[in-house]
């Protein structure tokens, strides 16, 4: 489950309208053109002028940048009708029907959507409601929309002329594809892509203060919610909070990202993060992983599929990554919490399945941290957040490492052991013994009824600063 399809990642220019209103709090782009607002009927000058515009800015893109112009580059003015068209082919492109059902179900599972979200919908809405300009990777092709206002044209275009530039040169599509089937790497890149694009644009819109973009503060992202409530974006007002998080992630995050790398060499450092690409939504978040080349480990799953049986279908098996974990504790615990406990993250994977009948979902994760006393901050926390997530419980088995309890969609069970956490909802007690077998863990701690199984020794054996604490009371 990509945290938003990609398409959606792309050309979000009221988010950078927002971000020129913060930066420059008196300029233009806050006193005259209210962000979002209906430009229906302000037309663009002609096309003339419009092209000698992209020239010049281009022009000035590639001065900032470093990046020379290597092909003429074809631009057009589109209406609001061609670019939903194109937004829905884009759509249509990056994921088939099934992929879309399974990253929205996905989501669902992990708390993040609510149940039955029509996320094509929502995203041809945001997508068009916010769309000023966009640069077509496939078509090589610069495009601007019709209803933009001049002022607002020049710096749509310093965005997405950068795209055009780091195009020719790096071949911006197939490099951020190159990271799949990980998806926490693609988002990864992705922000690599927006954020220089946000910083070229930064630069651009200081030409002549004396200042740039390392100068500025690190960002935060919920500095432009806060502008962005003020402004006439309907769709992306009302959007789920793990959608407007994943929407503003490339952009924000990854212009912290760009400006830390770009520190102190400048723009020539551009080029060494295509040669070597952040590996994870963590080296985002934490441009010192990425200079130091800290890299998650790698995380299996055994196959369920034997003893599922033929009634479920798996739909989906990726990497969340840091920046996916945050969200899904965001939506049970406060944002500190979700934060500080996310930034332990040191791996995962994920599968979900979906039983073909009843449209039952399963969801697997298991996740590695970065210590032993992290998973056991995991544990504790992540049991509160499953309790928040399901209301109707029953059966509740607590062990220090281990937590099981039963709900009408199935059972949840949460388990750690040494740096790692295993979760199953919608589950049954058969499937996990079989995820313990088949990972060579310990067996999870028996229900009462079974009392032969001694639970406490269990996991006093392989928890032991936990039991330690407990025996201690
Ligand atoms: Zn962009």
């Amino acid at each position: 489950m990509a945290p938003a399809p990609k398409c959606m990642q792309r050309a979000l220019s009221s988010l950078w309208l927002c971000l020129a209103c913060v930066l420059f709090n008196s300029s233009v782009y806050a006193q005259d053109n209210p962000v979002g607002a209906a430009r229906a009927d302000s037309k663009t000058g002609n096309n003339a002028e419009f092209l000698a515009a992209a020239d010049e800015v281009l022009q000035q893109m590639s001065e900032i940048t470093g990046l020379k112009l290597l092909t003429p580059l074809k631009k057009s003015l589109r209406s609001r009708e061609e670019i939903r068209a194109y937004v829905i082919k884009q759509m249509n492109e990056e994921k088939n029907p099934a992929e879309r059902y399974a990253d929205a179900r996905t989501a669902e599972a992990f708390g993040l959507l609510p149940k039955g979200f029509d996320l094509d919908t929502f995203m041809v809405n945001v997508l068009t409601e916010q769309i000023e300009g966009l640069y077509d990777p496939k078509g090589q092709e610069f495009y601007i929309a019709d209803w933009s206002a001049p002022d607002e044209q020049r710096m749509v275009m310093a965005h997405e002329l950068t795209h055009a530039l780091e195009d020719q040169h790096f071949h911006i599509e197939a490099w951020s594809r190159a990271a799949r089937p990980n998806e926490d790497a693609e988002l990864a890149r992705d922000a690599v892509l927006e954020g220089s694009a946000m910083a070229a644009m930064v630069d651009y819109l200081m030409q002549g203060t004396g200042r740039s973009l390392k100068d500025l503060p690190e960002f935060d992202p919920s500095m432009l919610f806060d502008q962005l409530d003020m402004q006439n974006t309907p769709a992306l007002k009302s959007a789920p909070p793990f959608l407007k998080d994943a929407l503003i992630f490339p952009y924000i995050s990854g212009l912290n990202f760009s400006a830390s790398v770009l520190k102190n060499t400048g723009w020539p450092a551009l080029s060494g993060v295509f040669e070597k690409p952040p590996v994870s939504t963590q080296q985002i978040l934490h441009p010192a992983f990425y200079k130091s080349g800290k890299t998650p480990a790698s995380v299996l799953l055994p196959p369920l599929e034997k003893t599922l049986g033929k009634d479920w279908a798996k739909l989906d098996e990726n990497i969340l990554g840091e920046f996916g974990w945050k969200e899904v504790l965001k939506q049970f615990l406060d944002d500190g919490r979700a934060k500080s406990l996310a930034a332990a993250w040191d791996g995962d994977r994920y599968i979900t399945y979906e039983q073909r009948e009843t449209k039952k979902l399963l969801l697997v994760t298991r996740l590695h941290l970065d210590s032993e006393e992290h998973a056991a901050r995991f544990f504790g926390q992540y049991s509160e957040a499953l309790e928040k997530k399901h209301a109707q419980r029953s059966n509740l088995l607590r062990r220090p490492n281990f937590f099981q309890f039963d709900t009408p969609e199935g059972s949840s069970f949460l388990y750690c052991f040494g740096e790692s956490c295993v979760t199953m909802e919608g589950a049954t007690r058969k499937l996990f013994d079989a995820f313990t077998k088949g990972s060579d863990w310990p067996s999870a701690p028996l229900p009462p009824e079974h009392p032969a199984a001694a639970p406490e020794k269990t996991a006093a054996l392989f928890f032991p600063f936990f039991s330690a604490a407990q025996a201690a009371r």
